[in-house]
């Protein structure tokens, strides 16, 4: 099947307090999306998320139509790359010779682990065991020059990347079986191409089901890490890594929050709206998808009435994580709880966050919107690097958050001392 063309590419941008800085990570999911609820996948790999649902959860399990190329709804579907369970991570360090590797290119993959699963450990309640692998610990030399694969934003699979995996894939043979890994990173040299400063062209090749084959599998996830996104900050050590997590979430099916107002949808509650500044944790909608949350831990509220419930912090394994209030069969809102605590580095405000996923909005173009309890506040953060206004959205104990037209009342009611809080969903 011959994959799609990928979409025009997305632009993020993003003003800094001390700089102006252009960003740019994107998705190009080339699955046919054929409506199959598992893909069938080659290889070691066991298919996209393993959703674990019940009859209750029927209502909230949203779809969105077939052309919609990188979808919020549940579960996923494409040859996407499991997200639970051990995930063995093929990391390649590539180099050219018109941008050659300097230094050791162990340092290269050390800029990106342990970082990144330990970060992947802490989201999932460590339920993805992610297992990076460089069965090749020096630089991967391209027979080409990086300027004869046309890399530049945006560029399209064909023919550059194309070329590119297939150079790869040959240049790595002799040393690896591409049988052993359910997903590809290539961490280019951080010579090769713009400065991240300039332009991110940092890319995922997602579901990807019309890409090269090698030892029978099809090369379907494949993520391209180039410069570092070295705002000046003094603090790329701690959190460049950030855009590994972020590219690894597309080939698990999660598409792009940020838009091209940049991460004025959901501000700094997924690393799938920005992946710079303090660490951020995943939206409890992308765990649920991810296979991260047991079906007890999600409640469908899709019956009329009063319902109240409790949720406990996000950031802490076990207990009620997820409320989903429907709307339809494409959306709803969701309700978690968020506190300073796990991959949460930078939250000013606790409480409950409240947004509207829409499976029928495609990835970059705003698939989730979080709503703001404090509008126009220019929020609470001060951590450089996160998107001010959205720092205090969730909601406190007291406050209520209404949807007349839905005729949908979302109170939340109390907070106990064990830092649980309770809701109360209203629909008539
Ligand atoms: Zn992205």
């Amino acid at each position: 099947m011959q994959p799609q063309s990928p979409r025009h590419p997305i632009r993020k941008r993003r003003v800094a307090a001390f700089a102006s800085v252009t960003m740019l990570t994107l998705a190009v999911s080339t699955s046919a999306g054929a409506g199959h609820l598992t893909a069938s996948v080659t290889g070691s790999g066991a298919g996209p998320a393993r959703l674990s649902f019940s009859p209750a959860l029927t209502p909230c399990m949203i779809s969105g139509s077939p052309a919609v190329q990188m979808s919020e709804g549940v579960p996923t579907r494409g040859a996407y790359a499991p997200s639970t369970g051990t995930v063995h991570a093929l990391t390649l360090m590539v180099d050219f010779s018109d941008a050659p590797g300097e230094g050791d290119a162990l340092d290269r993959f050390h800029e990106f682990f342990p970082q990144t699963q330990e970060w992947f450990r802490t989201a999932s309640y460590g339920r993805l065991d992610y297992r990076p692998a460089v069965p090749i610990r020096d630089w991967l030399r391209m027979p080409r020059p990086f300027e004869e694969y046309g890399v530049e934003r945006g560029a399209p699979f064909e023919p550059g990347y194309r070329q590119l995996v297939q150079d790869i894939a040959k240049a790595a043979g002799p040393k690896v079986d591409f049988r052993d890994y359910d997903l590809v990173n290539v961490l280019m040299t951080p010579n090769a191409g713009p400065s991240a400063l300039d332009t991110v062209l940092s890319v995922t090749f997602a579901a990807n089901t019309g890409a090269p084959v090698v030892n029978g599998v099809t090369l379907a996830n494949v993520s391209f890490i180039y410069s570092r996104q070295d705002d000046g900050s003094g603090s790329y050590e701690s959190t460049g890594y950030r855009v590994l997590p972020h590219e690894n979430g597309h080939v698990f099916g999660l598409p792009d929050l940020y838009t091209q107002e940049g991460g004025v949808a959901v501000g700094h509650w997924d690393i799938m709206s920005e992946d710079w500044g303090a660490n951020n944790d995943l939206l409890g909608w992308h765990k649920w998808k991810l296979g991260w949350l047991d079906a007890d831990q999600v409640s469908c509220a899709a019956k009329p009435g009063s319902t109240e419930y409790t949720l406990t912090p996000l950031a802490h394994a076990g207990g009620p994580k997820l409320v989903f209030v429907p709307l339809d069969r494409h959306s709803g809102y969701a309700l978690e709880l968020r506190t300073l605590g796990g991959n949460d580095e930078a939250v000013c405000q606790p409480g409950i966050l409240i947004y509207k996923v829409d499976a029928e909005v495609d990835t970059g173009q705003g698939p989730i919107t979080v709503h703001d309890a404090r509008p126009n506040s220019d929020g609470c953060t001060r951590s450089p690097n996160v998107q001010t206004e959205l720092s205090d959205a969730p909601f406190a104990p007291g406050q209520t958050f209404k949807d007349p037209k839905a005729r949908i009342r979302i109170d939340v009611t109390s907070a106990d001392l064990k830092g649980n809080y309770r809701v109360r969903v209203t629909r008539q």
